[in-house]
Formats: C-alpha cells, sequence, structure tokens
C-alpha cells in the first residue's frame, strides 16, 4: 500500500485508539515519588502534532502531568546544542545500558562515561554541563525556557512534585555522588542533582509533549511557533538516542514490535519522533514494571501499525501538509 495518511485517518487511528484501551485497567502509578502515587488512574489522552502545527488530540490532552524522564530529551538536545554532539558523545555517551533508569550498577560496569543523557545518572550529567555553569538560578532557566520552545507553550514546575522527588530521591544523590567520585560531573553535583529534579517535576500536557516531539521529528524547527529551536543535525541524534534506550530495559521490545523512536516517563507519559512525518505523544498514569506508561504504549504501537509510523519501514507514512514558514537559522 502507499504510505500516504491525512489528517482524517490521522484522527480516526487516534479516536479507535482511544476508545480501545479507555477502559484498561493494567499498570500501577508510579508509586516511589509519593505524589505520582495520588495521581488519578483513569486519565487517558492521545495528541499527534503536523508539520503544519496542526495539534490533534482525543481524551485529557489538556492535563499537566509530571514530565519526569521525558525531560532527559530536551536537556539532552540543550547540551548538544552548547557543546557540540561530539563532546556529548564523548563526556556522555550513547550507549544503551540494558538497566533500569536509576541503576548504580551501570555507572559501576562503564569505567569512562555515564553511558547516555537518556538514564538518571547521564541526565544529571548532562544537567551539570548545562550552561552557564556555577549558577543553578541561571541554569535552571535555560532548561526551563528551551522546554518551553520546545512546547511552544508556557509550562510550570509542580511544587508539590518537586517537594515530593526532593525528599525522596536518594537513590539518584548516591548517583550524582557517584558520578563525582568517577570525574563525570561538571558542576556542583547537589545543585545539577537539584536541576535534574526540577526538571522532571515539570507539568506538561500530552499536547505540548507531542509538539516538542514534533519539533524533533522537523529537524528542530517548532511547527506551531515556525521558530528554529534548535540546529537540525541535532534532531537524528536525539532520535537515535530515543530509538536506542527511551524505555530502558525494555527499549528492545518497543523498537521491534512499533518502531517508533519514544521516551517515557513516570508520570505516566509517553513522546514518539517519526521523522518528517509527526510528533506523538500519549499519557495514561498506570506503568510496567519497567515504569513506562501502560496505556500510552498501546495507544502509539496501535497508531504506528495502523497508519504505519515504523522507522524501519520501507512504506513509511508521509502526510501532505503544508509547513508554515520557519525563522531563518
Ligand atoms: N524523576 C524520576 C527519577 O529520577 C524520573 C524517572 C523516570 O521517569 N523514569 O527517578
Amino acid at each position: 500500500m502507499n504510505g500516504k495518511i491525512d489528517k482524517k485517518r490521522i484522527a480516526a487511528a487516534m479516536n479507535d485508539a482511544y476508545g480501545k484501551f479507555r477502559d484498561d485497567s493494567s499498570g500501577k502509578n508510579a508509586d516511589y515519588i509519593p505524589y505520582l502515587a495520588g495521581i488519578p488512574k483513569d486519565l487517558f489522552g492521545i495528541a499527534v502534532c503536523l508539520a503544519d502545527g496542526d495539534t490533534l488530540t482525543v481524551g485529557d490532552t489538556g492535563y499537566a502531568f509530571g514530565i519526569e524522564s521525558v525531560s532527559k530529551v530536551p536537556t539532552a538536545i540543550l547540551a548538544m546544542e552548547q557543546y557540540g554532539r561530539k563532546e556529548i558523545l564523548d563526556k556522555i555517551g550513547a550507549d544503551a545500558t540494558g538497566l533500569p533508569f536509576n541503576s548504580v550498577m551501570a555507572i559501576l560496569l562503564e569505567n569512562d562515561h555515564p553511558s547516555t543523557p537518556l538514564v538518571n545518572a547521564g541526565a544529571i550529567s548532562a544537567c551539570s554541563l548545562i550552561r552557564p555553569t556555577g549558577n543553578g538560578r541561571r541554569k535552571w532557566a535555560a532548561i526551563h525556557g528551551f522546554i518551553e520552545e520546545l512546547c511552544a507553550s508556557k509550562v510550570s514546575l509542580i511544587s508539590e512534585l518537586y517537594e515530593s522527588e526532593a525528599k525522596t530521591n536518594f537513590n539518584n544523590r548516591a548517583i550524582s555522588w557517584l558520578l563525582r567520585n568517577y570525574n563525570r560531573i561538571y558542576d556542583d553535583p547537589d545543585m545539577s542533582l537539584d536541576i535534574y529534579t526540577r526538571q522532571c517535576s515539570i507539568g506538561v500536557t500530552a499536547a505540548d509533549l507531542a509538539i516538542m516531539a514534533a519539533t524533533i521529528a522537523f529537524e528542530g524547527r517548532n511547527p506551531v511557533s515556525g521558530r528554529r529551536v534548535f540546529r537540525p543535525e541535532i534532531s537524528p541524534c536525539i532520535t537515535s538516542l530515543m530509538a536506542t534506550v527511551g524505555f530502558y530495559e525494555r527499549t528492545g521490545d518497543w523498537m521491534f514490535s512499533t518502531g517508533v523512536p519514544a521516551k517515557s516517563g513516570v508520570g505516566g507519559g509517553i513522546m514518539g519522533v517519526v521523522p518528517g512525518v509527526m510528533g506523538i505523544a500519549a499519557f495514561a498514569p498506570p506503568l510496567d514494571g519497567a515504569g513506562n506508561s501502560v496505556k500510552a504504549q498501546k495507544a502509539i504501537s496501535y497508531m504506528s501499525e495502523q497508519l504505519h509510523l515504523n522507522v524501519f519501514g520501507a512504506e513509511r507514512a508521509s502526510v501532505e501538509c503544508e509547513c508554515r514558514q520557519t525563522e531563518p537559522a
């Protein structure tokens, strides 16, 4: 079949996925961060953002939930913008750990870099690199502002989530100081951890994540604002990181069955990038054992199959729509 799809087909697949999985009650909210345990578990939303900035939505796509590990993606992009791809590859790396997101063992196994910016160790290390260094307030402003540019909307810290996570993040404290021991953290370890904890506590909607994913899919040009947010050559790098480790120890299974490079967060969000085609996001709080939203995975998988989104497929989908004017780089 020919891979051309249009908005009508996308909306139909999205509505079908919503109807099919809405009542699925498998999985369990994250509870190691107390705030997340209390989020209504029936929330469910799906969003797709296309090249012309049109954002199609169904369900709870206006609800602001904790971005959690999806925030590792914008910070990795910003680190590549500031330092170049090669230096991030050298300082942090791009290899899947095959281990859980918060693994201390992964740090011990690799003796010269933290593996990838998409697990906790590499993400804390990436936070330490973000310029300006030595100034937590300005570093935070840089990350927060960059996330807003990627989403084309204002996003705020969920203070209750930040406090809940800051009070209970003992494992991440150990990671931060272990990185310090191996000279893999490039700013104050406590401040770098605090920045990481803050970025995980930002509230985003599924629509925001679809727009962020679309900005990656369209090589750093945000299709909603029309602004160039990062250099085009960074897109394939961040997409490959998502494809190799976006679901931690379950990434291989995900790519094998779905073929959509995606990143999950324990807040229940998943953001998927189909290069040149769309950004796709889904949100539902209950998670599987690796910390990936069960319903969001099912929704994106279903849509990938219906719309031929698998990036390894020869007949991959293409969407016809007019692109908005881009700002010069
Ligand atoms: N803030 C969470 C943590 O560090 C993020 C984990 C996740 O979303 N996988 O534990």
